[in-house]
């Protein structure tokens, strides 16, 4: 029986099994910003460590940064302060760091693989729950905490305990207006936000292996909101494609010889699994959450959920979804109104998002009460939209477009909601108060649902427009 590519990466990163029953993993790319990292600066020097090998820690910076301004300092003292300690860890430790004036900034999770940093059969991490994104490559990739971020730095090693793999098929073909965000809140929703606990998840099958990086980078940014350890795509032509010529990559004397040890990486045709899953990509329909958690997702053509069809186990945060979200059971979720509209983020923020919300922005105006903004995930990203006009199509609709940065995926810049106002967002967590006010709203979508949402002014099937307009 053949090796998945968990087994493949593990076995030729493993330093030693420990008696804890973990594995000492080394750790090929470490990429830390501005909110983890700090605390895990100020270990290392009360611990006099050194950073092992600092070529291999590469820093951005993303969440804290306004969107609206590039002017230090920051009006935010917080951020002005986090901003700063970034700047002087990264000296004092020798880090590379992707700030602002370098033209690379951008969400971490955007500028690792955009940069050639992120290559297939790595192990990475970094301090942020989606550093599963990176998986969409065939690394293993896993966010983790301050003090791991300290270990990183000092070890370039984690002691970690080594997943199970089940393998999630989706088969067959999407349909017009459904994306990688549905496909994924699907899965969520399938399996639920418990449901990988444990687990890496290795998406494959028909519908994977047709996806572009950026929709794959979509799926696997996600898994951890399904309770995956972390989530991966087998390499294969359209991964080399994307890589060659990349900044980091490897140059063109040795993509070759690159793109054999890949190869031989993926997992075997006979790999062995803990468990498949099959999941039927025709009959997705465009995806929309109705409540507090990735999970509690419906097709926009369906009603919220009775309290009756909810497990004994799920009941409490039903009643709890009901309550915050001031949704009725039984109403359809389309036609919901929305406060705001925001496309971005690590999970929808690259130029095929963009690209996919402009189509749709190009066939109206924001509705007046609806503030929309579009947040580009990197600065090149903002560069190619602006370079194909992008920005233009999202500025006449009525759409503001932002400088880069996580934005209001998170809302630890400027960019928040306000009271119980209600989000339509291709970000990744709709948990209470996610996006800065602790009673604001979110329902999340993929990035043209985010756009017909804004120009309906309510939650709204993007499929028809799509349609009626041919585009
Ligand atoms: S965009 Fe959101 S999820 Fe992604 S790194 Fe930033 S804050 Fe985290």
């Amino acid at each position: 029986m053949g090796k998945n590519l968990l087994d493949k990466v593990w076995a030729a990163h493993t330093v030693r099994e420990l008696p804890s029953g973990q594995t000492q993993l080394f750790i090929g790319l470490h990429l830390i910003h501005e909110v983890t990292s700090p605390q895990a600066f100020q270990m290392m020097r009360e611990q006099g460590l050194k950073g092992l090998f600092p070529e291999r820690t590469i820093a951005t910076v993303d969440h804290i940064i306004p969107t609206d301004t590039r002017q230090r300092p920051f009006a935010d003292g917080q951020a002005e302060a986090m901003m700063s300690a970034i700047e002087r860890n990264c000296r004092e430790f020798g880090i590379r760091l992707f700030d602002r004036d370098s033209g690379d900034q951008g969400i971490v999770h955007v500028i690792g693989p955009e940069l050639g940093l992120t290559q297939p059969a790595m192990t990475i991490a970094c301090g942020d729950s989606h550093t599963s994104t990176h998986g969409a490559f065939g690394a293993v990739a896993f966010g983790i905490g301050t003090s791991q971020v300290r270990d990183v730095l000092a070890t370039q090693c984690l002691a970690i305990q080594k997943p199970r793999v089940r393998r999630i098929n989706v088969e067959g073909k999407l349909q017009p207006g459904v994306y990688a965000k549905d496909v994924i809140l699907q899965i969520i929703r399938t399996l639920g936000v418990k449901g990988g606990v444990g687990c890496a998840y290795e998406y494959a099958g028909e519908v994977l292996r047709r996806m572009s990086m950026e929709e794959r980078m979509t799926i696997c940014n996600m898994s951890i909101e399904g309770g995956a350890r972390c989530g991966y795509v087998a390499p294969d032509t359209t991964t080399f494609d994307y890589l060659r010529g990349r900044r980091f990559a490897p140059t063109a004397e040795t993509y070759d010889e690159a793109v054999r040890w890949w190869q031989g990486m993926a997992s075997d045709a006979d790999a062995a699994y803990d468990d498949e899953v099959l999941i039927d990509g025709g009959a997705i329909a465009p995806v929309v959450t109705w409540g507090i958690n990735p999970g509690q997702a419906i097709s926009v053509e369906e009603r919220i959920p009775s309290p009756e069809s909810f497990a004994a186990d799920e009941r409490e945060t039903a009643d709890d979804a009901y309550t915050y979200m001031g949704l009725q059971p039984g109403s359809p979720i389309a036609g919901t109104r929305i406060d705001v509209a925001f496309i971005g983020s690590c999970t929808n923020g690259r130029l095929s998002d963009l690209r996919e919300a402009a189509k749709v922005a190009k066939l109206g105006k924001v509705k007046p009460h609806v503030k929309a903004l579009v947040v580009p995930g990197s600065q090149s990203v903002a560069r190619a939209a602006e370079k194909e006009g992008l920005d233009d199509i999202f500025r006449s609709a009525g759409f503001e477009w932002r400088l880069p940065g996580c934005s209001m995926c998170l809302a630890m810049n400027p960019d928040k909601l306000s009271g119980r106002q209600v989000c339509a967002s291709s970000s990744n967590r709709n948990f209470k108060g996610r996006q800065g006010s602790p009673s604001g709203r979110t329902l999340l979508m993929s990035p043209a649902m985010v756009a017909a949402a804004a120009i309906e002014g309510v939650v709204a099937d993007v499929r028809p427009l799509l349609r009626a307009e041919g585009a």
